[in-house]
C-alpha cells in the first residue's frame, strides 16, 4: 500500500499564503490598499451593493464650503441670527470625522476607543486644562446620553467647524445680550443643515455646476466593469432621492466605459430614497419609479433589470433578489448607517470608504522614521514603566531610570505633537488618539470588514481576492 503523504503542516501553509499575498500586495500603493478586519473572500461574493453619496460619489472641498454658506444663510433667514453670523468661514482643515460635540458645554472633543474623552476644544482654543480635568477626566461618554453628538459622517464636517466659531462669537459678546445656549445653538444649526439636504435647496445648486462638486474617479467604471465580468450583480442603495441618483450617477458613468453606454447599465437594480439606517429594521415596501423619475404608489412586485426604486427594506430586498447575507459586499462610507447597522440587521460583509486615508496614508509615509521612532519610544517607556514599578516594590529608588523614564516623556510629547501637526494639528491621526485608538478607529474595526480611501482601489486587486486580516489568529496559534 503507499504511504499516506505527510500532512501538511497548516500553520507552515498558511504562513506561506499570507506570505504570498503580501508580497502580492506590495504592488499596490500604500495609500490605496485595501485594509483588512475580517477575511474576505470575493469569490464567495455574488452581489456588490454601493452607498452613493461619499462613496462612488467622491466630493470636492467645494461642497463644503457651499454647505457652510447656506446653513449660516438659512440660519439668518429662518432661525432668527443676526446677520453678524455670515462672518463665520468655514475651515476645511479643522474637522474630522469621529469628533463628539458636547452641546451642555459648546466643546468638541475626540475619544479614544475606549470612550474616554481627550483632546478638547471650545470656540477658537484649546479649553482650559483645569475646566477640561473637572468636566472630562475619568468619566466615559455614553452613547445614549443626548447631551453627546458624535459626527460620523463627511457631510458633517461643516457643522463641527461653524460651531465652534459661532460658540466663540457668542462667548465673546457682552453678558446682558441676547444669546442661545450651546445646545440651542447646535440644534439651529443641526436642524437648518437637516433641512438644506431635504428641501432639495443643496441639491438644486451641486446639479447645476456637478463639476464643480463632484470629482469623477478615472477608474471607477473599468472597477465596476471587471466585478461584473467576474459575475458578480452590482446594485446600489443609497439615501438620495431617486432624481438626485440620476444626475449624479449619470455624471459619473455615462459614456465612461465601452459597452456601458448609461449608468444603469452596471446595476441589476437601483435602490434609492433608502432612508438608511431604518432600511435595515422597518418593512416599507419598495416603490416603482418612473422613466420621468417620479416615485408611484404600488409597492413593486418584482425588480427589473437596471430598474430604479424607492424606499423598501431589507427582508423584501432579500425576498425579492435571493440574496442570502453572506454573499453580499455592501460599499459605504458611514460608520452608522451603512456599515454598523446593515452588520447588526444582516450577515452582509462590509467595506468602508474612508476617503480621507488616502492623504491620511500619504502622510503616514512622509513621516515614517518619527513615526517609527516614535513607537520605539513608546515600547522603551512601557519597559522602563516595568522596571520602575518592579524596583519601588522591593523598596528601591533608580534614579538614573527615573531620569531616562522622564527624557523619554518629553521627547515623546515632542514628537507625538510633531507628528499630529502634520496630519491635523488640532485632533491629530484619525483612527488614532495617542497610543490608543481613536473611537473611530475601534468602530471602523469592529464593523468594517475591510476598508479603503475610493472604491476603484479593488481594481487594484483580482475580483476573487481573499483578503486575510492580519488577525485571524490567536497568538497562541502564530507557532507551534
Ligand atoms: P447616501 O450616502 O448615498 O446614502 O446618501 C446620503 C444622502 O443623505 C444624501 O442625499 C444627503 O443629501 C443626505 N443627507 C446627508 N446629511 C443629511 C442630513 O443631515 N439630513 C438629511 N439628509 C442628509
Ligand atoms: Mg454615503
Amino acid at each position: 500500500m503507499p504511504s499516506e503523504p505527510a500532512p501538511a503542516d497548516p500553520a507552515a501553509a498558511a504562513a506561506a499564503q499570507a506570505h504570498i499575498a503580501a508580497l502580492v500586495e506590495q504592488r499596490v500603493p500604500y495609500p490605496r490598499r485595501v485594509f483588512c478586519n475580517r477575511n474576505l473572500r470575493l469569490d464567495r461574493i455574488r452581489f456588490i451593493g454601493f452607498d452613493m453619496d461619499y462613496t462612488l460619489a467622491r466630493y470636492t472641498e467645494q461642497m463644503e464650503h457651499l454647505q457652510s454658506e447656506l446653513v449660516l444663510e438659512r440660519m439668518v433667514d429662518h432661525y432668527g441670527y443676526d446677520r453678524s453670523i455670515l462672518a463665520a468661514t468655514y475651515d476645511p482643515r479643522f474637522a474630522i470625522r469621529g469628533l463628539t460635540v458636547d452641546k451642555l458645554h459648546g466643546n468638541v472633543f475626540k475619544m479614544n476607543a475606549h470612550r474616554f474623552i481627550g483632546r478638547v476644544w471650545h470656540g477658537a482654543a484649546p479649553l482650559d486644562p483645569e475646566t477640561r480635568k473637572s468636566l472630562y477626566t475619568n468619566r466615559k461618554v455614553s452613547p445614549r446620553d443626548d447631551r453627546y453628538v458624535m459626527v460620523d459622517t463627511l457631510f458633517s464636517l461643516p457643522e463641527i467647524s461653524l460651531y465652534c466659531q459661532l460658540v466663540a462669537a457668542f462667548d465673546a459678546k457682552p453678558d446682558g445680550i441676547s444669546k442661545p445656549t450651546y445646545a440651542r445653538l447646535w440644534d439651529d444649526l443641526r436642524s437648518a443643515m437637516d433641512s438644506l439636504h431635504r428641501d432639495g435647496t443643496l441639491k438644486a445648486v451641486i446639479r447645476a455646476d456637478l463639476a464643480r462638486f463632484i470629482e469623477p474617479d478615472p477608474e471607477l467604471a473599468e472597477t465596476l466593469h471587471r466585478f461584473r465580468s467576474a459575475g458578480k450583480k452590482l446594485f446600489i442603495l443609497t439615501n438620495s432621492e431617486p432624481d438626485y441618483t440620476e444626475a449624479v450617477m449619470s455624471f459619473l458613468l455615462d459614456g465612461r466605459y465601452p459597452g456601458y453606454a448609461r449608468w444603469r447599465d452596471y446595476f441589476e437594480f437601483v435602490l434609492t430614497s433608502g432612508r438608511k439606517p431604518t432600511f435595515f429594521s422597518t418593512e416599507d415596501p419598495f416603490l416603482d419609479v418612473s422613466d420621468e423619475l417620479v416615485i408611484g404608489s404600488d409597492p413593486s412586485t418584482v425588480f427589473r433589470r437596471g430598474g430604479l426604486y424607492a424606499g423598501g427594506n431589507l427582508f423584501d430586498l432579500t425576498r425579492l433578489t435571493g440574496m442570502i447575507g453572506d454573499d453580499v459586499l455592501y460599499v459605504g462610507d458611514h460608520i452608522y448607517g451603512d456599515i454598523l447597522r446593515s452588520k447588526m440587521h444582516t450577515h452582509w460583509r462590509t467595506a468602508m470608504v474612508v476617503q480621507e486615508m488616502e492623504r491620511e496614508l500619504t502622510q503616514v509615509l512622509e513621516h515614517r522614521d518619527a513615526l517609527d521612532r516614535l513607537y520605539g519610544f513608546e515600547e522603551r517607556r512601557f519597559q522602563l514603566d516595568l522596571e520602575l514599578t518592579a524596583k519601588a516594590l522591593d523598596g528601591e529608588r533608580d534614579s538614573a531610570l527615573r531620569n531616562e523614564a522622564r527624557n523619554l516623556g518629553r521627547e515623546i510629547a515632542r514628537l507625538s505633537q510633531e507628528i499630529s501637526d502634520a496630519f491635523n494639528p488640532t485632533w491629530g491621526m484619525l483612527f488614532r488618539d495617542r497610543a490608543e485608538l481613536s473611537a473611530f478607529g475601534a468602530q471602523s474595526e469592529d464593523y468594517a470588514c475591510v476598508y479603503t480611501s475610493r472604491v476603484s482601489n479593488f481594481r487594484l486587486y483580482s475580483p476573487q481576492w481573499y483578503f486575510r486580516s492580519p488577525r485571524d489568529r490567536m497568538a497562541h496559534e502564530l507557532r507551534v
